[in-house]
């Protein structure tokens, strides 16, 4: 469906992305995860035929989009990072004009409004005034008019963010409802927030996509194994030897790495709690040993360390990026202060001169009074 070779796009002389290679299958839905300013905006528009590259090409659905924008442009949903909603207009006055404006024919105009507000669940509130909306549901009518004329690929720019705990489940329901008909590419600089919803995440680091794969074969690939979270309870024991007896136990589970103690997650007489590092998914075998040996297990639960496997996966080059953008601000700060201080002298200086002109003026009166 996508298909990029060597694209690079330059503000003036300055590299925002590039080199950047990748396909995209049709009915994918690929998250491109990266930091602020990675470039994933950047990447996003030149997709969507919002953006030319400034060399290399992209092929949506086989055309290529410095040769057939409009073409491209026909095949492709876009919502920004800033959705283009008109605030005057009801939701389905918007969805109608969007229809026509990537040209729905007249008679297919109203179903395919109706359509769109089917899919994203907007049709309660498709009288209403787009202004008086929650920002949930402008998120949705912004995906609305982003597939309102059935476009082969959806590009969504952080659909998910500003959104409430309940919104960001029902926005990724919306989402996953639209692969398969759709191939959807969505941004985030927030791992968990796409894990759930892409069959694959493309990390985009200072212009480049450094990994792309699944949430699984990332973890394969960092051979992290599995970290679980796990409270269990000693009846009849104090705190301290319920925790050393667990410990015991839980050291001699083939495929455990670490046992870390926390503080206990609840109170309670004989109550334990551990980080449990394994090289493989040994709940069954924990849960087995422990219950066999008369210990309660109060909670058993695999913990997702999601951000901090894509840290580990930049490795240097996330390191690289926070130094980078440390020096940016130093220079930004630096640059801000010379300007001050310039401007200061250049103030002094423009005292100075003014001081000096007005100077020379009396003493040209004086003259001038003298010779009268
Ligand atoms: P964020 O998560 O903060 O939105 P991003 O990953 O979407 O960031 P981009 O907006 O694509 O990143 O920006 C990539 C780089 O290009 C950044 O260094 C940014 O400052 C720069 N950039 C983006 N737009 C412009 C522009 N119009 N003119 C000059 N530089 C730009």
């Amino acid at each position: 469906m996508i298909e990029v070779q060597d694209l690079y796009k330059y503000y003036g002389d300055r590299r925002a992305i590039g080199p950047v290679s990748t396909q995209i299958e049709k009915g994918e839905i690929i998250g491109l995860l990266g930091l602020n300013g990675a470039g994933k905006t950047t990447t996003l528009r030149v997709l969507a035929c919002d953006l030319l590259p400034t060399s290399g090409t992209v092929r949506v659905d086989g055309l290529d989009v410095v040769e057939r924008p409009d073409d491209v442009r026909g095949k492709v949903g876009y919502l920004p990072d800033r959705p283009p909603l008109y605030d005057d207009m009801t939701v389905r006055e918007y969805l109608r004009f969007a229809a026509r404006i990537r040209g729905v024919s007249g008679a297919d105009v109203d179903k395919r409004a109706a359509e769109a507000e089917d899919l994203t669940d907007v049709g309660e509130v498709k009288n209403q005034i787009i202004g008086s909306l929650s920002h949930g549901y402008r998120q949705r009518v912004g995906i609305a008019q982003a597939i309102v004329h059935r476009p082969a690929l959806v590009v969504l720019d952080e659909p998910i963010s500003g959104l409430d705990p309940v919104q960001i489940v029902e926005m990724r329901d919306l989402i996953r409802n639209l692969g398969g008909d759709h191939t959807v590419i969505l941004s985030s600089h927030i791992l968990s927030e796409i894990s759930e919803t892409c069959d694959r995440i493309l990390v985009i680091d200072d212009g480049e996509i450094t990994w792309s794969g699944s949430e699984n074969e990332l973890a394969t690939e960092l051979k992290q194994g599995i970290r679980m979270g796990l409270t269990v309870r000693v009846p009849g024991s104090s705190g301290e030897a319920a925790a050393a007896r667990a410990r015991e136990l839980l050291e001699k589970i083939e495929g455990v790495r670490e046992v870390e103690t926390l503080d206990p997650s609840e109170s309670g007489d004989g109550i334990a709690s551990f980080r449990v590092m394994a090289g493989s998914d040994v709940r069954d075998g924990v849960c087995k040993a422990l219950v066999n040996a008369g210990l309660g297990v109060l909670q058993l639960a695999r913990e997702r360390e999601l951000e901090s496997m894509v840290l580990e996966l930049l490795g240097e080059a996330g390191e690289n990026a926070a130094a980078r953008k440390k020096r940016k601000r130093a220079a930004q700060a630096e640059a801000a202060q010379s300007a001050a201080d310039d401007s200061a002298k250049a103030s002094a200086k423009a005292a100075e001169l003014v001081e000096s002109a007005e100077k020379a003026d009396e003493s040209d009166k004086d003259k001038q009074k003298e010779e009268a």
